[in-house]
């Protein structure tokens, strides 16, 4: 398969098109990103890696930290996790306050923004330095010891982050949430504020497309069913009132990012990320979704 010459393609189709949707701007440090950025990587796990445009440029992963974070939360709890938030496709938006009342404060599933601050929640009550252990594992499953927290997006992010604080007080309402609003709050902005290149992401993804092991050396991360788990969430949760689209387009696990990211796997082939800052009104980057269409479409590999 002519894996570099297909990205090639990718690139020079999309450079064609319009786009009408527009960068996140509630948060403000995301709104200085240049809207022109693109960049695709791809790593096969058998014949390595291709890359087109800004591949290797960070940009804030946002959303996508949250598989990262709900990967920690399950080696940590196990079984006891799926008490405190479901597993079912939200239907909703990210940031949506109304389902939470009805559902009791039990958030849909870990992906929106309700489920993974109760992932913080929950990384806040087990880990002394949970900011800290989480780079750790992003930074070892990525092989990479430099990935770090971009401050000024975090700080940028707490100034206007009252949904998110709105989310967190009404689950501790209802009885979701152990710990004080403000740490929990300040590892989610941190954990948001990520900053990684497409190369980056498709390096660190590449342990949910081989199985939870490391490829580079070959070490047993995670159980092959909780990889599991992690994917069908991927795949049902990852791209929010979208997630049926994505799938319907796509046909990949994936998740994305309003930094504009989004990354995707397929189960023993490869992982890919893809980067461009333009949203479209469900908070899912536009390009990167035709970027991702096209590439399942010109190798045949999705997952269906
Ligand atoms: N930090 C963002 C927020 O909480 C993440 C949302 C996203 O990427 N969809 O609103």
């Amino acid at each position: 398969m002519e894996y570099q010459k297909i990205l090639n393609t990718i690139q020079e189709e999309l450079s064609y098109r319009n786009t009408t949707g527009k960068v996140a701007s509630y948060i403000p440090e995301l709104a200085k990103v240049d809207p022109k950025k693109f960049g695709m990587h791809l790593y096969c796990r058998d014949s390595g890696h291709y890359s087109i445009g800004d591949s290797k440029e960070k940009f804030s992963i946002q959303s996508i930290s949250k598989v990262f974070t709900l990967t920690m939360a399950m080696q940590l709890l196990g079984e006891s996790l799926w008490e405190r938030v479901d597993v079912e496709p939200s239907g909703d938006p990210f940031n949506s306050l109304t389902q939470l009342e009805y559902e009791q404060g039990i958030p849909r599933n870990p992906f929106i923004n309700a489920g993974a601050l109760v992932i913080a929640d929950i990384l806040v009550s087990n880990l002394k330095n949970p900011k800290t252990d989480l780079l750790e594992f992003v930074r070892k499953i990525t092989g990479n010891q430099e990935i770090d927290y971009d401050l000024t997006v975090a700080t940028s992010e707490k100034s206007t982050g009252y949904r998110n604080y709105g989310l967190v007080n009404y689950m501790k309402a209802l009885g979701n949430i152990k710990n004080d609003v403000e740490p929990i709050l300040d590892f989610y902005f941190h954990q948001c504020s990520l900053a990684m290149s497409c190369e980056e992401l498709a390096n660190a993804f590449m342990l949910y497309a081989n199985g939870g092991i490391l490829l580079e050396n070959g070490e047993k991360i995670l159980s092959t069913k909780r990889v599991k788990r992690i994917n069908a969430l991927m795949q049902t949760c990852g791209f929010y009132d979208e997630a049926g689209e994505f799938s319907f387009e796509v046909g990949l696990p994936g998740k994305s990012g309003v930094g504009g990211g989004i990354v995707a796997i397929h189960p023993s082939k490869y992982s890919v990320a893809v980067w461009s800052p333009i949203l479209n009104p469900k908070g899912n980057s536009e390009l990167g979704m035709a970027a991702l269409e096209k590439l399942t479409t010109l190798t045949g590999f999705s997952i269906f």
